[in-house]
Order: structure tokens, then sequence, then C-alpha cells
């Protein structure tokens, strides 16, 4: 049997949608490939609220992440952190020798419409970058604050990571005026991991055409170039089995499921895990901005000052073919995470939490 993931990320997959990536191949220059792309492309955009361009890439979400920094900055990107994921966009631009600095806020604490002004306000820089939803702390940072700031600033090219939130946490792209948003696939979009997708604006578009050296296969000009130009293929062989599995699943998110219900369920799985994780522990990021894909707790159960084992606990877990996060990066050990994202719904997450409190023994 395999077991119920409730990492967050890869994430719980549905047989009909492996099924999907066992079917045989088709040229990746063919009619077919096209038509499957441009498919995906059109449900895409209704998920992200966007008309801008879709691309893809056959990568995890970090591939697009790096290629859109380095691709955008023409003179200093601005870096908003609030945990592991955003130090790694920093890392990326220094890796690729991209101006920037970096602008931390403390764990548990999101990026908030101050810290974007005062850093704009200085004309230093052309780019920003913003974590929507950081799944090493469990926050949602407040991008509708943030597009306020914004306004004020309408050369700067905006990048979202939205990995762990898109299709799972409703993200206004063009009302926000998002030019990257970023995602991959193993996340709330519940596909195996291997391929990354963003919606580029046209300003974005503009923007590559300052920067001279943008690397080639994560260079976001070069994809949006050849989908104009071949009718929605790739410069290099996409996965095209991920592509199958990508485009019957956005049917069922838009067609059968409907974004908005989509929606619905995560905040509801949502609300139901971090009551749990009141009664016996404490959520452990700014309770004002918490995460609609996944929940970080403290690993102290209430009024002990011992933490819980999460290996062990993790162990008790397998037994039940059930699996949840320790947490990411600093916070390993000290936190725990369930992922409430993707296919998994309210049955899920009380099957999960009362095992956590069977297995440790909380009642
Ligand atoms: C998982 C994750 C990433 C990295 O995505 P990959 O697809 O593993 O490269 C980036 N940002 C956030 C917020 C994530 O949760």
């Amino acid at each position: 049997m395999a077991i119920k993931l409730f990492i967050p990320g890869p994430t719980v997959v549905s047989e009909d949608i492996l099924a999907e990536m066992s079917l045989p191949m088709i040229g990746h220059r063919s009619k077919k490939a096209s038509e499957i792309q441009k498919r995906i492309s059109d449900n895409m955009q209704k998920v992200l609220y966007t008309d801008n361009r879709i691309l893809l890439s056959t990568s995890s979400g970090s591939g697009l992440m790096e290629g859109a920094i380095r691709s955008c900055t023409a003179k200093r990107a601005a870096v908003f952190s609030v945990g592991a994921f955003g130090d790694k966009w920093y890392k990326m631009a220094v890796a690729n020798g991209v101006p920037a600095d970096k602008f931390s806020s403390e764990m548990g604490e999101p990026t908030t419409p101050e810290m974007v002004d005062a850093a704009l306000s200085t004309g230093k820089y052309d780019v920003i970058t913003v974590t929507h939803n950081e799944t090493s702390s469990g926050i949602q940072n407040p991008v509708e604050e943030i597009a306020e700031v914004m306004k004020k600033y309408p050369d700067v090219v905006w990048l979202v990571d939205a990995v762990s939130s898109a299709a799972g946490s409703k993200i206004e792209t063009d009302k926000l005026g998002i030019d990257v948003l970023i995602t991959s696939t193993q996340k709330a979009l519940a596909l195996p991991p291997g391929l990354a997708i963003c919606a580029m604006s046209q300003k974005a578009y503009e923007r590559t055409a300052e920067v001279p050296t943008r690397g080639l296969y994560f260079d976001l000009r070069t994809l949006w170039d050849f989908i104009d130009k071949k009718n929605y293929q790739y410069t290099s062989t996409p996965c095209l089995s991920l592509m199958y599995a990508l485009d019957k699943q956005l049917q069922h998110i838009v067609n059968e499921e409907g974004i908005e219900a989509r929606f619905a369920r995560h905040e509801q799985c949502a609300e139901f895990t971090r009551a749990w994780a009141d009664e016996y522990f404490r959520v452990y990021p700014n309770r004002k901005y918490l995460s609609k894909t996944l929940t970080v707790i403290d690993a102290h159960p209430k009024g002990c000052s011992e933490l819980i084992s999460i290996p062990e606990l993790n162990k008790g877990l397998a037994e039940l073919n059930m699996q949840l996060g320790n947490g990411y990066g600093g916070l390993k050990d000290k936190t725990f995470r369930i992922a409430h994202m993707g296919e998994l719904c309210m049955d899920d997450m009380k099957e999960i939490t009362s095992a956590v409190v069977d297995v440790l023994k909380l009642k």
C-alpha cells in the first residue's frame, strides 16, 4: 500500500493521474504536442487568474526561480525572505552574478508592505522577489497589501514564488500585478515532481531585453519567443509524461472540482488542522499570516517543555502508512509540518491528526 504523504511536497497523486503518466510517447514537435501545451496554458491561466503568458520548464520549480531572477534583473534585485525558500532565491542571485540584496524577516513573521516600500524608495532596485507561501515557516505573505505598494513603482518587476500555494490558495495574478508567478507540479497541483510553471507578463518580457546574459535553458525570453514562433512548443524535449498528467489534472481542477471549490477545500482543511494544533501544541508562525496549504506546528506539546521526537513520530505513523514533514532548515526537529494541499481532504486531516494523538499518546 502506498504511504499517504502529509509532507509539503511531493503530495499524494491520484490513480487516474498516475495512469496518464504511462501513456505512449508522441513527438514533441507534433501537432498533438502543441494541442496539449495550448490546453495546459489556457487552463493554467484560469487557475492563476491571469492573461499572462504561461511558460513550462522541465525542471523543478527552482529552475524557473533561478531563470526569473537572472532573466529579469537589469539593475539590482531586492529579495524579501521569510525563510529557507526566500534565502534560496538570494543564493541563486549570488550564484549567477545577479546584483541583489536580501531583506529578511524574523522566522514566523511576514514580509510587510512597509519593508517593500522602504527598499524600493531608494531607487536602487528594478526587481523584487516575494515568497507567497513560505513552506519552512508556514507563512502566507500579505501580497494584496504589497500589491498596493507596488503601484507606486511601475517600473519594478515583481517575481513571486508560489511553488507551495498555487492551485491550493487563490492568487489573483493580474489583479495584484505580479509579473512572474512561479510554481511546480509536486505541491498543490498534486502531480509527480519534474515540471515548473510560470505566468509571465509583457512587462517582464520587455525587461529581459535589457539583460545581456540570461543563460539559455532557463532564459525566460528564449522560452517565450520559442512558444510564440513554434506554436506552444519548447526549445528542448519536455517531460511529455508529466505534461499529459498536468493536462488531465488541470481539466479535473477547472471542469470537475472547480477552482473556487478547490480553494475552499484547502481552507477548510487548514482551519481544521490549525484548531487541532491549538488543542495539543501551538501553531508556529504569526497567526495573522497563516498558510492555507500547510500548518507548521511547534513541537512542544502543550504544557510540556520537552520537544517530541519527530523521527519517532514518523516511525509510528509509518506503521499506519502515513508520513508528515519534519521542520525545514533551522526549524528541523523544533517544528513539524502537516500539509493540507493537493488532493488531501477533511477525512485525511482527521486521519493524520488522530494518528498523531494516538502515536504520541496525547490523550
Ligand atoms: C518546494 C518549494 C520550492 C522549491 O521547489 P522545487 O520544485 O523543489 O524546486 C521553492 N519555494 C517554495 C516555497 C517551496 O515550497
